[in-house]
């Protein structure tokens, strides 16, 4: 069975994070989010994420779709800030407590940003964070350089591929799968489906089923280890999968993007 993680890009939506001179973090997060997703499934990772648009979930939603979904790992991609501008610059990742693999994660993800040219802050414990707090698997967040230092801006503009790289390199140096190349396979071996719903019950699952069907869209129902899982569409990109997203969250879904 691969590894599977859940990636969070930061924020999202009426919640943009940090602010400087027009920049939102929840952007910087979204892009690099995706980035990194997909290295990690193109080295074998089975990649969720909570978004793939521009919308806002609460940090404790966000913790209950990992959850939910059963991953190995949580990673949370943000980007820092402080109240004075152009005074402090790094990367530095957060997890609940210092113990166990996250933080060996969280230093590796931290000595692979070093070696793309970010100062490197650390690893600290936040277990006031709803995200390190409410989710079950080994969680960290990264802080990947300070919004508000032109330094790190610098950095992460004139980097962003290898920023991308280097946070995936540290979560498979973690999981001792560095080094792998890349899978030869063609990209059109993965595709993507919108999860919908994730029951014990058959027949909530076919409720659900049915509801959709009504509606048109292509859902289907898989059943693993004693669930029921509802998706709707198979597609090739994962722009094809956030848009199928898109109209069922205006349908008031609950969804989340797989890759399989
Ligand atoms: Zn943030």
């Amino acid at each position: 069975m691969p590894y599977s993680i859940m990636l969070d890009a930061g924020h999202g939506g009426r919640n943009p994070g940090a602010v400087y001179n027009g920049r939102q973090e929840k952007d910087d997060a979204l892009a690099l989010t995706l980035a990194v997703g997909e290295i990690l499934q193109n080295r074998g990772i089975d990649v969720e994420y909570t978004r793939t648009t521009d919308v806002y979930e609460s940090p404790y939603q966000k913790a209950m779709e990992a959850n939910e979904a059963g991953v190995d790992f949580f990673i949370s991609i943000h980007r820092n800030s402080y109240p004075t501008d152009n005074t402090v610059s790094g990367v530095e990742s957060l997890v609940y407590d210092l113990s166990g693999i996250k933080v060996e994660m969280a230093e590796n993800i931290n000595e692979q940003l070093e070696a793309v040219g970010f100062v490197n802050l650390g690893v600290k414990a936040r277990p006031g964070l709803v995200v390190l707090r409410r989710t079950q698997m080994p969680a960290v967040l990264v802080e990947v350089g300070f919004i508000n230092s032109d330094t790190d801006n610098m950095i992460f503009d004139n980097n962003f591929d290898d920023i991308a790289l280097a946070i995936a390199e540290g979560i498979l140096d973690t999981l001792g799968m560095s080094g792998n190349l890349p899978k030869d396979t063609p990209a059109s071996s993965v595709s993507y489906t919108v999860q919908t719903g994730l029951f014990r019950n058959q027949v909530y699952a076919n409720r659900l089923l049915d509801e959709l069907q009504e509606q048109d869209f292509p859902a289907a129902v898989t059943q693993e280890n004693g669930l029921y899982r509802i998706t709707v569409g198979s597609f090739p990109t994962l722009d094809e999968a956030a848009e199928m997203e898109r109209r069922l969250k205006r349908a008031g879904y609950q969804t989340l993007v797989m890759s399989r």
